[in-house]
């Protein structure tokens, strides 16, 4: 049985006649760190602010710890919130604007003191303590508000896109501080991003969002592996996407006929029926080249030409072109063999790893 910290039930948000967030399920345990992913305007701010308490459920409830607090006022939330909106204090120093969650709750002068100098050594500005937030970059001031979201230590932290603003050095350093201060203290956050790479870092469990509903939630593994959609596959990382028509199942495998003509096995569990549209989703990593005489013939192989090879340094990429005019990519180790513009290869896409999403 896992502690339940977070639950919305069958929340829904209107904007007049607009349903921005559609009839949503989602239960966040205790301790655990969970994006919501996204593209722009799939409702993931509008659910951060009905679970803050900035915005009304228009329908359905939410609980914390066992608690519906759709009436409780944001302040009495006991949340730590990190939104783009959500400005410092102008007329405090940095130093004031993390201490001030910790007065108000009538921390000790000499806590506060370590508390604050704490927090703002993990944004790296113990240096600017005193300055004002007007005295402060954009991205200073969001890791200021990082501080002071965190500094009390809440039960729940929601960050609405908090690294947006920061380089990327900068970003990618912060997220592994966030990471490192959850795991510390065993905070329950709840983040918002758009950007799939920040999510797959941080979080335990990514709810992918569109339109206002959770496509799919799942481990960063199981959502990069296992989409089950078109939509989850295209958003998350890179994939090549087949077109093709189920041609017959059997236990555990089915063979699916691509627009192109080739025949390619998929290992799946979802149900599929014979006749059905779908894509096939393979991740540009997973395909392997074989030499086109020494494998012709073989199941799940397409017979390619290499129509570009790119080298990236880590890894290279090759644009290949299938006989019926279909391109697709291809990411090799930078160990592997060298296959030149104009080659004949075959792809090997193996079963396991051709992955059957629905349109
Ligand atoms: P995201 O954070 O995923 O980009 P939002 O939750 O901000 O998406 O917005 C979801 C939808 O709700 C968008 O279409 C947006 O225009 C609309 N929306 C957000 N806030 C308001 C508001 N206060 N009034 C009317 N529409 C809004
Ligand atoms: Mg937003």
């Amino acid at each position: 049985m896992v502690d339940i910290r977070i639950r919305f039930d069958s929340v829904s948000k209107n904007y007049g006649p607009v349903r921005v967030v559609d009839n949503l399920k989602l239960d966040i345990a205790k301790g655990e760190f969970v994006s919501l992913l996204g593209p722009s305007g799939s409702g993931k701010t509008t659910l951060l602010m009905m679970l803050a308490g900035f915005e009304d459920a228009t329908e359905g409830r939410i609980f914390v710890d066992g608690r519906a607090v759709n009436d409780v006022p944001s302040y009495k939330r006991d949340m730590g919130v990190v939104f783009q909106n959500y400005a410092l204090f102008p007329h405090m120093s940095v130093g004031e604007n993390v201490a001030f969650p910790l007065q108000m709750r009538g921390v000790s002068r000499a806590e506060i003191e370590k508390r604050v100098t704490g927090a703002l050594d993990m944004v790296q500005l113990g240096h600017l303590s005193e300055r004002r937030p007007t005295q402060l970059s954009g991205g200073q001031q969001q890791r200021v508000a990082l501080a002071r979201a965190l500094v009390f230590e809440p039960r729940v932290v929601l960050m609405d896109e908090p690294l947006g603003a920061l380089d990327k050095q900068l970003r990618e350093q912060m997220q592994l501080d966030i990471r490192a201060l959850h795991n510390r203290l065993g905070l329950t956050i709840v983040f918002v991003t758009h950007d799939q790479s920040e999510a797959l870092t941080m979080s335990d469990r990514i709810a992918v969002f569109n339109k206002g509903k959770i496509e799919q939630i799942g481990s960063p593994r199981e959502i990069y592996d296992e989409p089950k959609t078109r939509f989850v596959a295209e958003f998350i990382g890179e994939t090549n996407l087949l077109e093709g028509v189920v041609d017959r199942t059997s236990a555990g495998e089915a063979l699916v006929r691509l627009t192109s003509g080739h025949a390619i096995a998929v290992a799946d569990t979802q149900d599929l029926s014979p006749g059905q549209n779908v894509f096939i989703s393979i991740r540009p990593e997973r395909i392997e080249l074989q030499d086109a005489m020494l494998s012709a013939g073989s199941a799940n192989a397409l017979a390619s030409r290499v129509a570009d090879s790119v080298y990236q340094g880590d890894h290279i990429r090759l644009q290949l072109e299938d006989g019926a005019g279909a391109t697709y990519v291809a990411r090799l180790d930078r160990k592997s063999a060298e296959w030149p513009k104009g080659t004949e290869v075959n792809a090997l896409f193996r079963p396991v790893d051709c992955k059957v999403v629905l349109p």
